[in-house]
């Protein structure tokens, strides 16, 4: 999900509103609730994986943001999934994956550079016990900011000094061609902007990878252009353990994932992001293989089955041996 000025600017005041501030004054601020770390870990063969809560923002619902389904049938989905009509809590899911001596971290969410109720990959990542100079691989799925943000501080120095990044080849080639930061439409210039200052001067030690090959053992990069034009989905193998990796396949399950036609004002290219979403979802289900979304509830890890015109996400038990 791209972040922009009226998402930013969207979301204090709606997390407080849902926080039910003015009923009760003594209420806790919502962005407190971020500060909670969330963590959980689970079993893959012979990889852990760390899911963390990177947080939550909330985005006001309105016909803009699925521009080819009527607001009316969003709002009875999202009324299907006890959700509020007006307002979308988009969370955020960071993994870190310990495999084959590796510590890799897959997506970085904001950082310290995000709004209020983000940031918690850090905090998620201190409680865990893990030192973030101990990362040695970052990987991108792609690039907007929500995702690329956290490879640098506030302050400009490495989150990760000491990992080497891999990023997407196609991915790269469209955000840091040379013409663009001209070129950009007004929407895509912040992302660029932002995306040019992190991979430049002081930036981190960053390699190009290419699609269908593998980029650390057991992790194998798989295309899924539409989101973004080198938006990247992986496959973890460990054992008998296979993980797909979703990256921004969907947005909020309740939504894309039940509803797969239906196209987020993100895509950039909504016909292309369709096929890919069909064609993913298709193969998550058919393969029974579990799987891990970037903006699904935490903690963001299911199975997909096919439902009516479209599938679910059937979330994990909390604990249970996978
Ligand atoms: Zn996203």
């Amino acid at each position: 999900m791209p972040i922009d000025r009226r998402t930013v600017l969207g979301a204090a005041p709606l997390l407080l509103a849902g926080s039910g501030a003015g009923a009760a004054p003594a209420a806790a601020p919502a962005q407190e609730a971020g500060t909670i770390p969330g963590v959980y870990r689970y079993q893959l063969g012979e990889a852990t994986v760390t899911a963390l809560h990177e947080g939550t923002l909330a985005r006001p619902l309105d016909a803009t943001f699925i521009p080819n389904a009527p607001v009316e049938a969003v709002r009875a989905a999202m009324a299907r999934a006890f959700m509020p009509p007006d307002r979308l809590d988009i969370t955020f899911t960071t993994l870190l994956i310990e495999a084959g001596g590796h510590r890799i971290l897959v997506d970085t969410g904001f950082a310290d550079n995000g709004p209020p109720g983000t940031g918690g990959t850090l905090r998620g990542l201190a409680a865990a016990g893990i030192d973030r100079a101990s990362i040695d691989t970052v990987v991108m799925s792609h690039f907007h900011l929500d995702h690329v943000l956290g490879l640098r501080l506030k302050d400009g120095s490495l989150t990760y000094p000491n990992a080497e990044v891999l990023v997407p080849t196609p991915e790269w080639a469209f955000w840091m061609d040379e013409g663009m930061a001209a070129r950009a439409p007004e929407r895509l210039r912040p992302n660029v902007q932002a995306v040019t200052r992190i991979f430049g001067p002081g930036g981190p030690r960053m390699t190009q990878y290419a699609w269908d090959k593998e980029i650390r053992p057991g992790l194998t990069a798989l295309p899924a252009p539409g989101h973004t034009p080198g938006h990247t989905v992986f496959l973890l193998e460990s054992g008998p353990g296979r993980l797909m990796l979703m990256s921004d396949v969907t947005n909020h399950p309740a939504l894309f994932v039940r509803h797969p036609d239906w196209s987020a004002v993100f895509d950039m290219d909504a016909d292309q992001a369709r096929a890919t979403r069909h064609r993913l979802l298709d193969r998550a289900a058919a393969d029974r293989v579990q799987v891990a979304f970037y903006h699904a509830p935490f903690p963001a890890t299911g199975h997909v089955a096919r439902s009516g015109e479209g599938y679910e996400l059937v979330p994990v038990q909390w604990g249970a041996p996978t």
